[in-house]
């Protein structure tokens, strides 16, 4: 699949698990938003670079190891330019957005924050991006602040100008939310915390996927993102972050690879960005984020989230018509992303997850990494149907049936 002209069935069958049967059922997977499923160019590209190129990078001074690292180092450069990064020394591959997040709590938090100093999230934020900064928060003496939601679960920036001060050094944000959909207004968020001199970290974890990134345009000074949500494997990730901002910060580990000589006594660190990659890489999964990122590039970003936007209309058109249906987040479709977050009168998610997956259908229930969202709307746990380029109406169709027997079961 390498046009630009959008044909979802050319892309459905560039992804092989999608043809399978569940509990006698046609699949239907709309459960992207944990985690996306892989096309045939990235399962390839894993495959080709475990048949003729598996050697470890940097270090071999041989043809397979020459292979690997072009083909690790050659996959950063593609991410920097997917994402509009200045340099690819600005990519860190990690585990994840989790990881990448982390990173710079650790790297970045610890040394620069303080007692007294404030950071600033947002109550929609994915655990991952709340409690690394608790953690920090609890060793730093920084305090935590979080801009509140509205009824609709998105931020309240009234009071933003009091919420960034003289004392906020940290603001972390999350560019779409995966437990309601909602796209941020995230670049203006990214203005007002760098007026007040505050470093800016986006969790681009559904940004990346959903939205067309320009990391320079955004403003920010860190972006992370998950390559799995992406048609990339699990286990590979990506921390963007500014060039100066990640020269003054200290390794986040140590160990081979991230040195530039070990003495007795201390080490010096390799350049950018070995430094933050301490130890044997996750090589393949960076080359098949590289090749999911061809893939992606080769279909366009705008014709996917062009779909994508197609569909989750159709798809709120037709949940909105079910008696009983309560959908979470922006009414407006323009605020939203790729994700409904539901629950059906007073069925439990796990229980409407548990029909529709012998319906065929996979969508997720629970509380989505992001409990204090749930707090707010005042439910344990939603069920959510997340879309990506491969979902079709006929999914949507499927869901809204599969909707139907619940109601049946449980009146
Ligand atoms: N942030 C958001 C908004 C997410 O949706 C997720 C994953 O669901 C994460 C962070 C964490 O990503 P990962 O588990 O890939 O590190």
């Amino acid at each position: 699949m390498t046009t630009t002209a959008f044909d979802v069935q050319a892309v459905r069958a560039d992804f092989p698990i999608l043809g399978q049967v569940v509990h006698g059922k046609t699949l239907v997977y709309l459960d992207s938003a944990a985690t996306s499923q892989k096309p045939r160019p990235v399962l390839d590209a894993l495959r080709s670079y475990y048949d003729l190129d598996n050697a470890n990078v940097h270090r071999g001074i041989h043809e397979l190891s020459r292979r690997a690292t072009d083909a690790y180092e050659g996959a950063r450069e593609k991410v920097a330019r997917w994402i509009n990064a200045p340099s690819p020394k600005e990519i860190v591959w990690t585990r994840g957005t989790t990881e990448a997040i982390n990173l710079v709590a650790h790297s970045w938090g610890l040394d620069n924050l303080n007692e007294g100093d404030e950071i600033l999230i947002s109550v929609l934020e994915h655990h991952s991006n709340i409690v690394p900064w608790q953690l920090v928060a609890a060793r730093t003496g920084a305090k935590l602040r979080y801009i509140e939601l509205d009824d609709q679960g998105r931020w309240i920036l009234d009071d933003l100008s009091t919420l960034l001060n003289d004392r906020t050094k940290l603001v972390a944000v999350s560019h779409v939310s995966n437990a309601l959909g909602t796209i941020n207004p995230v670049k203006d968020v990214v203005a007002r915390a760098r007026e007040v001199g505050a470093v800016v970290v986006v969790d681009g974890a559904q940004g990346a996927v959903h939205t067309r990134v320009d990391v320079q345009d955004l403003g920010a000074d860190f972006y992370a993102l998950s390559g799995h949500k992406m048609c990339g494997p699990t286990g590979i990730g990506v921390l963007w972050g500014r060039a100066e901002l990640l020269d003054a910060m200290a390794p986040y580990q140590g160990g081979g690879e991230m040195i530039e000589f070990v003495h007795r006594d201390h080490s010096t660190w390799a350049g950018l960005p070995h430094k933050f990659e301490a130890g044997t890489p996750n090589i393949a999964g960076a080359v098949g984020l590289g090749a999911a990122v061809d893939y992606l590039a080769g279909i366009g970003m705008d014709a996917v989230v062009a779909h994508e936007r197609e569909l989750v209309g159709y798809a709120l058109d037709r949940l909105r018509e079910i008696e009983g249906m309560r959908i979470y987040g922006p009414e407006s479709q323009a605020e939203r992303s790729a994700v409904v977050s539901f629950t059906l009168a007073a069925s439990h998610p796990h229980d409407i997850s548990t029909i529709l997956d012998a319906e065929g259908v996979a969508v997720r229930a629970g509380h989505h990494c992001a409990q204090l969202v749930m707090k707010h709307f005042g439910v344990a746990a939603t069920a959510r149907a997340s879309f990506y380029l491969y979902n079709t109406r006929e999914d949507v169709d499927r869901l809204v049936d599969a909707l139907g027997v619940v109601k049946r079961i449980f009146g």
